[in-house]
């Protein structure tokens, strides 16, 4: 991509009206373009990154035999009127009247609607557990939409839901959940933690919230310091493996405000590990047993002519708000530099050539370059624009690709200056390059 093409309308200053760094970033760059308050449009550079986190959520879903399905936006108020949340969900939600006056909703969350879907199919026990999950637009009329498109009012997010047969079952499928959401978030290079957490109007005792630690964040979290070398390798999808699991996390003391107790965290964490501070939540997974499928008659036959109400879970990621999140995670403000994982950087990597209008040189090397990146699967965005050199470099650090190629007036044979964000710049052949990042890319 030649940014003279480009639709990424990217801005001199930072916005003033952006309060935390991702939000400005994102107005910056043009990633998102607002179009009423808490509701974006996403531009491409945006929609790029978006994708590519939906692609790594979708496949760390598929991994634990979760299924894809596509539910509407627009629901109706008679399932909810079943579960009872038609009153209880409130303001947040979104209700509208079709032409023949009936009502109807956009959809905040999911789980009356598959509990439909799952009770007008699923029959017996024998076809259980069924993960399913979709990645759609929610509507939420937050009071206090900010932060760009952290809390929006209309957002992108994963959610799944499990149906069991019995409480063993149904924490089995929870801590695939556990298992894959920990697994995602390290794809996308971040370190978010399983905090115990309040189950609010979802329902239910047992849930976790997934948090990045970040000064912007909007949870309280309180947790012991030796709880980040943790990781989920070596954790197999089975039930025993994926328990232990659970319990190397639970060894430590981690909640979010709504769990906190000050007796239980000093007793149980020594003053050093002790960490109180603020983070952005990710995901949040819950379980809550028999509360929708029995409000709603979901149950399937069991042997000797029985029937149960199924037990469920449900599960969500944000997608719209890990954009953000990545950023609070990964952009150096101060310097204007921001670096992309590679797993969902807009750009592999940015050619920068130095032109003048009587030396187009770099340019046509440029080129050359760029067509030996997308041979191999590299994707480069090139600045082929006459602007002046520093402020080439400055735009590029924003826009974030990990590695750059800075192509200069000297000719000294097949070496390029090379660099990745926040190292050192060498000289190497494009040989070496590509390799660079294609292992990169294939680590990911
Ligand atoms: P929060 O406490 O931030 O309001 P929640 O508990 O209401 O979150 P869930 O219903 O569990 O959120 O939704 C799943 C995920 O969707 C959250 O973990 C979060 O990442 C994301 N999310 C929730 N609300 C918003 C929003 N208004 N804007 C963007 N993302 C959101
Ligand atoms: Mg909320």
């Amino acid at each position: 991509m030649f940014i003279s093409k480009s639709f990424i309308p990217i801005l001199k200053n930072n916005p003033s009206e952006a309060k935390i760094k991702s939000h400005q970033l994102m107005l910056r760059v043009g990633m998102i373009k607002q179009s009423s308050a808490g509701i974006y449009s996403w531009l491409p550079l945006g929609f790029k990154v978006m994708k590519k986190i939906e692609k790594i959520v979708r496949e760390e879903q598929n991994k634990i035999g979760a299924q894809e399905i596509l539910m509407p936006t627009i629901q109706s108020s008679e399932i909810w009127k079943e579960s009872g949340r038609y009153e209880d969900y409130g303001e947040e939600m979104l209700r509208i009247k079709d032409r023949q006056d009936r009502e109807m909703l956009y959809g905040p969350t999911n789980e009356e609607l598959v509990t439909d879907i799952f009770r007008s199919s699923v029959k017996s026990y024998k076809s259980l557990p069924q993960l399913l999950y979709h990645i759609q637009w929610k509507f939420r009329d937050e009071i206090r939409p900010r932060f760009g498109i952290m809390r929006g009012r209309e957002f992108y997010m994963k959610d799944a839901y499990s149906f069991d047969i019995n409480d063993e079952e149904a924490l089995f499928s929870y801590n695939k959940f556990y298992l894959s959401y920990l697994k995602t978030f390290k794809r996308l290079d971040l370190i978010a933690i399983p905090m115990a957490a309040d189950t609010g109007p979802i329902g239910g005792n047992l849930s976790h919230e997934f948090i990045i630690l970040a000064e912007t964040g909007e949870s309280k979290i309180y947790t012991d310091k030796r709880i980040f070398d943790l990781n989920s390798e070596g954790t197999k999808l089975e039930k025993k493996s994926l328990k232990e699991l659970r319990e190397k996390y639970e060894q430590f003391y981690s909640v979010t405000d709504e769990k906190f107790d000050k007796k239980e965290f000093e007793k149980k964490i020594s003053e050093p590990n002790r960490l109180i501070t603020k983070g952005i939540e990710v995901g949040h997974i819950f379980y809550f047993g028999d509360k929708y499928s029995k409000a709603m008659g979901a149950s399937v036959d069991l042997p000797e002519s029985k029937k149960d109400f199924v037990k469920m879970g449900s599960y969500g990621i944000g997608v719209s708000r890990l954009v953000g999140a990545i950023i609070e995670a990964k952009y150096d403000e101060k310097n204007e530099v921001m670096k992309w994982p590679i797993s969902v950087a807009p750009y592999d990597v940015s050619i920068i050539p130095m032109i003048n209008k009587n030396d187009i040189s770099a340019l046509e090397k440029a080129n050359k370059i760029n067509f030996e990146f997308a041979k191999n699967n590299i994707e480069a965005i090139i600045d082929d624009t006459d602007e002046n050199f520093s402020s080439k470099i400055k735009k590029m650090n924003l826009i974030g690709a990990p590695y750059q190629v800075i192509i200069g007036k000297q000719k000294d044979g097949d070496l390029l200056e090379f660099k990745e964000i926040g190292k050192e710049a060498k000289r190497i052949n494009l040989v070496e390059i590509i390799k660079i990042i294609k292992e990169q890319k294939a680590g990911n």
